[in-house]
């Protein structure tokens, strides 16, 4: 099949109630490096209410061109309104591939994208790069838990489509005034086209959570199994006077706040404790807690890494081991 007609580098630029959300300008400098190893343009593609300076911006940010799609019903996000835009811009302009931040919007509307453009889609990309011989992306996600890095082409099909997780790239310098070409796309879609409606947004109470500074830290993985299960970690916390902390499966899962990530892409702590339960101690992990004084770990698992930066090790169910190691303290 010939996809001489499909040209361009696109990175989906989100937005929310008119803000912009950051990944969409990270996104334009690995963009930047691939348009210009495909000899293509890179195009910013912006949707949503009032977002003419989200596009500006981009532009500022490096993207050659942006196309503009404005309406009420890009307000927030809903999948049919953007789907249904996002397609009718392929059909028109045929970009090689597009770069989605895998935020939780960008998460639905990839699939969606993907299943109305008969393509694929490489979910979660942490690297990105052109094969310029074959004339294909080569999206890297880490697979089976993080163990293997599996590098990911889309050779039969296009656009190419990937998500790629928010903060792994920096955003570009911006340069102010930067020109470029902002196209704008009528495109509307109608009331009963859209299958969904916000009704009401109910914000998240952000917990103050300072890692960098704690003395004490009580780290959960997905060893804790639950939300509920982040109750044993608390309470060992609170007989601590500790703060919580956790491994990014936990955060995934949606168990505990990003805010309490610890690890690579989450807070590099060094308090003069820490103590890791049911987190395997994968190296991004452990990049993270290296400059704490002492680390405990809590495993079931003899041979999890965890136990090779660990200072003490107790191997054995964290649900039985906790509460004996708070009533023990409770008694000091
Ligand atoms: P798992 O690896 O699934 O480990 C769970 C552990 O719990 C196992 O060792 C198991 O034996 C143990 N367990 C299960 N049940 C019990 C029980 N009842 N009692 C005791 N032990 C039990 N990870 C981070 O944490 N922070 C980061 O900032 C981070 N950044 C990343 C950045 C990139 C670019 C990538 C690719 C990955 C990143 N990760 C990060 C993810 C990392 O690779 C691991 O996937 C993650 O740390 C695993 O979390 P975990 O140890 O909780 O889960």
């Amino acid at each position: 099949m010939s996809f001489e007609e499909y040209k361009n580098l696109w990175v989906f630029v989100e937005t929310e109630e008119n803000e912009v959300k950051p990944v969409g300008y990270e996104l334009l400098n690995p963009g930047r490096e691939l348009a210009d190893k495909m000899g293509a343009k890179l195009v910013a593609v912006v949707i949503g209410g009032k977002v003419e300076d989200i596009a500006k911006k981009a532009i500022e940010y490096g993207a050659d061109e942006a196309i503009l799609v404005e309406g009420d019903e890009y307000f927030n996000y809903t999948t049919d309104a953007y789907s249904i835009a996002m397609k009718t811009l392929v059909d028109k302009h045929k970009p090689s591939a597009i770069l989605i931040g895998a935020t939780n919007n960008g998460r639905d509307l990839g699939p969606k994208m993907a299943c109305d453009l008969n393509t694929g889609l490489t979910a979660d990309c942490t690297g990105l790069d052109y094969d310029a011989e074959a004339g294909n992306m080569v999206w890297t996600r880490p697979a089976f838990g993080g163990n293997l890095m599996a590098m990911i082409l889309c050779p039969d099909n296009r656009p190419q489509l990937g998500t790629v997780r928010p903060g792994v790239f920096k955003k570009p310098e911006l340069v102010e005034g930067r020109e470029g070409t902002i196209t704008r796309e009528d495109i509307h879609v109608a009331a009963d086209q859209i299958r969904t409606k916000l009704i009401e947004r109910i914000e998240e109470v952000a917990e103050a959570v300072n890692l960098e500074e704690a003395e004490i830290i009580v780290s959960g993985g997905r060893g804790v199994g639950s939300e509920e299960g982040f109750g044993v970690i608390r309470e060992l916390a609170d007989v601590l006077g500790a703060t919580v902390g956790a491994s990014r499966a936990a955060v995934d899962e949606g168990w505990i706040p990003r805010a309490h990530q610890v690890g690579q892409t989450g807070k590099t702590v060094g308090p003069k404790l820490y103590i890791a339960c049911g987190i395997s101690g994968a190296i991004q992990h452990a990049a993270g807690i290296s400059g704490s004084d002492c680390i405990v770990a809590i495993n079931k698992d003899p041979d999890a890494p965890i136990f090779d930066v660990a200072d003490y090790g107790i191997v054995g169910d964290l649900f039985t081991i906790i509460p004996i190691m708070i009533d023990q303290i409770k008694k000091v």
